[in-house]
């Protein structure tokens, strides 16, 4: 089994599931007491969001990076960035490092096609949302991409900040979530993604009516896929 690495923290809310998702699955596919081989660093969010919220994304990736050679000098054969808001800086982050950057793009662009969908919505931060760097990521691989207007947006994005991140879970916001997923329905989408690794802590598949990808099972999937072939 090879070292998976995580840069994490972004929210921990989110890279706590992370953690218990990846060691499910290796339970699952190797029975007894298996479970991830996996080295963390979890960072300050307040430093990142305000970075983010700055535009200063060049000084936020050069601190991932300095987290990503950490996990390589600890043993990691192969890095997760456990957001995808901070795939923005995915490339300076790799650059930083020998070890493969699993792509979080990549891993969800293929969940997609592997169902059979090319039309989807999209739910993230206004940043996944709204900037080029998520969105050119998935039309790359194929995918023609909605995003919710921008009344619908900003509250995708209000509901992550004020409480996803911070572990707070409510049913009027499930609701509002649910309305926005109706409206990309309307328009065309055959199924949603769950761009930022905390919106399935809100939304389970049963909660709507069309396939949804949700990003952080994703990733730890192709993980753990990852970590079982070819490794030590
Ligand atoms: N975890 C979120 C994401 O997947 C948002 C937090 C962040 O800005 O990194 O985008």
């Amino acid at each position: 089994m090879r070292t998976i690495g995580l840069i994490g923290g972004m929210s921990w809310q989110s890279t706590a599931e992370y953690y218990r998702l990846l060691n499910t699955f290796v339970q699952e596919r190797l029975g007894g007491l298996h479970s991830a081989r996996c080295v963390l660093h979890s960072v300050d969010f307040a430093d990142i969001e305000q970075l983010q919220v700055e535009a200063r994304w060049t000084e936020a990736g050069a601190l991932l990076a300095e987290a990503a050679v950490s996990v390589q000098a600890a043993g990691a054969d192969f890095l997760l960035l456990c957001t995808n808001t901070m795939h923005k800086v995915a490339d300076q982050v790799a650059a930083a490092v020998d070890i493969p950057l699993l792509h979080l793009g990549d891993a969800t662009a293929e969940a997609v096609r592997t169902a059979g969908l090319t039309r989807v919505g999209l739910l993230g931060t206004a940043f996944t949302m709204e900037q080029d760097f998520y969105r050119d990521r998935l039309a790359a691989a194929g995918l023609d991409v909605l995003v919710p207007d921008p009344d619908g947006r900003a509250e995708v994005h209000r509901i992550i900040y004020d409480e996803l991140c911070l572990g707070i879970v409510k049913s009027e916001s499930r609701e509002i979530y649910r309305k926005v997923i109706a409206d990309l329905a309307a328009r065309g989408a055959e199924g949603v993604i769950l761009g930022c690794t905390e919106i399935e802590l809100l939304i389970k598949p049963e909660d709507v009516p069309l396939p949804v990808f949700p990003t952080t099972r994703i990733h730890a999937e192709a993980a753990v896929a990852m970590a079982l072939t070819g490794g030590r």
